[in-house]
């Protein structure tokens, strides 16, 4: 017994001592109080992170340039891509669905990213790069979160400190409350102090079929609508956590009038559901984010990937397809349905796409990955180099992603993707 004791004792001892004498590393804090404009503030970016593991996984060839706080080189704006993630709720042990992320997970994405040696900026350094105010390194993420759910705080928050990565809450003002699964401003504002910034993502959360009805209504009141969610929403969260100037619309769903009537309010960038790139020269009203669905890895694997854009960008100087693919524009270099961006009416779309002009391509290496299904059992034509699949059931999100990887006959490996939206009245809440 007492030999016992006086393990427990030392056991103790070590434990203390250890946190006297080996303290965690402490990073030094790179994230300004009052991050929602995109005023440049010189002093904010001067912090670095200190990070020896990354060096042994990724060539760090940062440079000394003033403003960098990045482990990788600036580039020119025209060359930078960044994938926005946007994120919902989280649990270590409730069930997954597409709006609720094992917490494990995240961390594991997280590791991801520095691993591979992508920089991750805020919301304010997005928006100075958008607006011609500084310069990033070629691959960047920005991570979002909708709605303000508790584990934001609880569970996300940790894994944000722990790696240093700034952050952006979406937050619609009705769920506020701190009550049930919801913040409340005061851990919000705890989090604003450790790379927290926010935007607005309306007054109720709309669903798209309630956006329609008040469009029936009649123009004036349509807008009286618009004004209450969207612009009387940034008042509210001012008043709550100083200058707001980003908006989210729920569910990706926006249209004319919406958008122009956004730089009224005082908005200068908003932000929808479609999974693509950034790059420097994206409508600010409309700019992309890849919602990364509890239940499906790939998403996040897709929007961490950097190669499918310059692949694209590559064909596009190289001319493989004359006419088609526009310099920059993320659409495929090849004949697809339904087509990108297109509206279709049914649930159950045939996805296709028609291989015959890709130059080297191997046919028998084509497959094809869905956003919320994975990669797809799609049947390929080789007569006619198309790779087609039909969904077994009905898709209800309102966005979806599709990947058309390949291999060339030289071992080279490429992929191409493009999104489509389904009208349908109700959506999942996003
Ligand atoms: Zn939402």
């Amino acid at each position: 017994m007492k030999h016992y004791l006086y393990l427990v004792v030392l056991l103790m001892c070590q434990l203390t001592w250890g946190q006297i004498f080996d303290p965690p590393p402490i990073i030094p804090n790179p994230f300004a109080t009052d991050g929602s404009t995109y005023t440049p503030r010189p002093g904010r970016s001067s912090a670095t992170f200190v990070d020896d593991d990354v060096a042994e996984e990724v060539t760090v060839t940062a440079t000394a340039e003033p403003g960098n706080r990045f482990r990788a080189p600036l580039v020119e704006r025209e060359k930078t891509r960044v994938a926005i993630l946007g994120y919902h709720n989280f649990s270590y042990t409730r069930p997954v669905s597409e709006m609720l992320m094992r917490t494990t997970e995240l961390r594991e994405q997280m590791e991801s990213i520095r691993r591979a040696g992508i920089s991750v900026i805020s919301m304010q350094e997005f928006l100075e790069w958008r607006f011609g105010e500084r310069r990033l390194p070629e691959r960047c993420v920005l991570i979002t979160l909708d709605d303000g759910w508790r584990s934001v705080y609880t569970d996300a928050y940790p894994i944000f400190r722990e790696y240093g990565y700034p952050f952006h809450l979406f937050l619609y003002t009705r769920y506020l409350t701190g009550r049930g699964d919801s913040m409340s401003p005061a851990m919000i504002k705890e989090m604003m102090q450790n790379g927290a910034s926010v935007g607005s993502h309306s007054a109720t959360h709309p669903y798209p079929s309630t956006w329609r009805k008040h469009e029936r209504a009649g123009q004036e009141a349509y807008v009286a609508f618009i004004d209450k969610e969207i612009g009387d929403s940034r008042a509210r969260l001012e008043q709550l956590f100083g200058p707001v100037n980003t908006y989210c619309y729920p569910g990706g769903y926006n249209d004319e009038t919406m958008v122009s009537r956004m730089s009224g309010y005082g908005y200068v960038a908003a932000f929808t559901v479609i999974p693509h790139k950034v790059s420097c020269n994206v409508d600010p009203m409309r700019i992309d984010r890849y919602m990364v669905f509890g239940t499906d890895p790939s998403i996040f694997r897709s929007a961490i990937d950097f190669r499918g854009s310059e692949t694209r960008t590559t064909a596009a100087v190289a001319g493989a397809q004359p006419g088609l693919l526009p310099s920059g524009t993320p659409l495929p270099p090849f004949p697809v349905t339904p087509r990108p961006a297109e509206v279709v009416p049914c649930e159950l779309p045939t996805i296709s796409a028609q291989l015959g002009g890709v130059p080297g391509i191997d046919i028998s290496t084509v497959r094809m990955q869905v956003s919320g299904f994975g990669r797809v059992p799609a049947k390929v034509d080789a007569a006619s180099r198309t790779i087609q699949w039909t969904p077994p059931c009905r898709i209800y999100m309102p966005y979806i992603s599709v990947h058309i990887l390949w291999n060339n006959t030289d071992g080279s490996r490429h992929r191409a993707e493009w999104s489509f939206s389904t009208d349908q009245t109700v959506t999942v809440e996003q």
